[in-house]
């Protein structure tokens, strides 16, 4: 692709699956390949830059505009991370009070006027928070921003559970315009026969497990000091994995309108992976 089309990609996923762990990792693996990324965190947590940022504080957009006002530069709300990738934070309200979608949708508003979208840009990345496709959490994807997705998920029920969801909501979007499933991530939760069963789960949606992330106990040592695994230790194999699959995304061609399953279809998928292990551990 030319310089002149920025690449703009959704992470989906549930909450806690290693949406923001991967984003970050895989955005350090594109800066090696020269790729000029920026990240737009989508989730009320306010970690999506926080590994790419190291010791820098990053206010929130909603909190930024909370306290300034009218008038904001885009420097404040824009900070410069590992290897110049660029980092927002999009926020959200107090717990509780308000929908959390808020901040996606003022701070893709507030990025286009102040100028953000530079056509030096390869990718922008929105690392968003994905339990539930509300009309909020898909706002990058139906103000036509985001045009690929990417849901990370692992062999868990509520994982692909969740992963179903937000397929279902991609389909939805997809009909209408250019949106695209490029893949389902399997970030490992080290269950019995998680590579299959992704597969399976993938091949069901009309889409392609595009890389499984296996788990690592480095991540938890990198991210303590608030770095990604490619900074912290460059020649991990966790490092390596991270590379692999930022040259994947890439290098991707697979894109299409997912086809999400009945809960009943989902359960059997899981039935035939998962249950006959169960089977076996617990003569049942
Ligand atoms: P999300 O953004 O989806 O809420 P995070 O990226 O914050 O999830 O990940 C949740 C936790 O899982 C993090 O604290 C991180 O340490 C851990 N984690 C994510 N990916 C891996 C992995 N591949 N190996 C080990 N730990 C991981
Ligand atoms: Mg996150």
């Amino acid at each position: 692709m030319g310089k002149s089309s920025i690449r703009q990609v959704a992470i989906y996923g549930k909450g806690g699956i290693g949406k923001s762990t991967t984003t970050q990792n895989l955005t350090a693996g594109l800066t090696e390949l020269g790729k000029k990324v920026m990240v737009v965190g989508c989730d009320p947590k306010a970690d999506s830059t926080r590994l790419l940022l190291g010791g820098l504080a990053q206010k929130t957009v909603l909190d930024t505009m909370r306290d300034v006002g009218g008038d904001i530069e885009l420097e404040k709300i824009l900070k410069t991370g590992y290897k110049g990738t660029k980092c927002v934070e999009s926020g959200g309200p107090e717990p509780g009070v308000g929908c959390a979608g808020r901040g996606i949708i003022t701070s893709i508003g507030l990025l286009e006027r102040l100028g953000a979208y530079t056509p030096d840009l390869d990718y922008v990345f929105y690392d968003v928070l994905g339990d539930v496709v509300c009309g909020g959490f898909a706002m990058p994807i139906r103000e036509g921003k985001a045009k690929e997705i990417y849901i990370v998920a692992s062999g868990e029920m509520m994982a692909l559970y969740a992963a179903n969801n937000i397929a279902k909501g991609v389909q939805r979007y997809a009909q209408k315009g250019g949106v695209r499933l490029g893949g389902i991530i399997c970030n490992s939760r080290n269950v019995d026969r998680e590579i299959e069963l992704l597969r399976a789960f993938s091949k069901e949606l009309g889409s392609h497990l595009i890389y499984f992330v296996p788990r690592d106990n480095i991540v938890q040592h990198a991210e303590i000091r608030r770095k990604t695994v490619i900074e912290f230790n460059p020649d991990s194999h966790q490092a390596q994995e991270y590379r692999n699959l930022a040259k994947t995304i890439q290098e991707n061609t697979d894109f299409v309108i997912p086809k999400p399953m009945t809960q009943e279809r989902l359960e059997e998928i899981l039935m035939e992976y998962g249950l006959m292990d169960l089977v076996e551990d617990y003569k049942i």
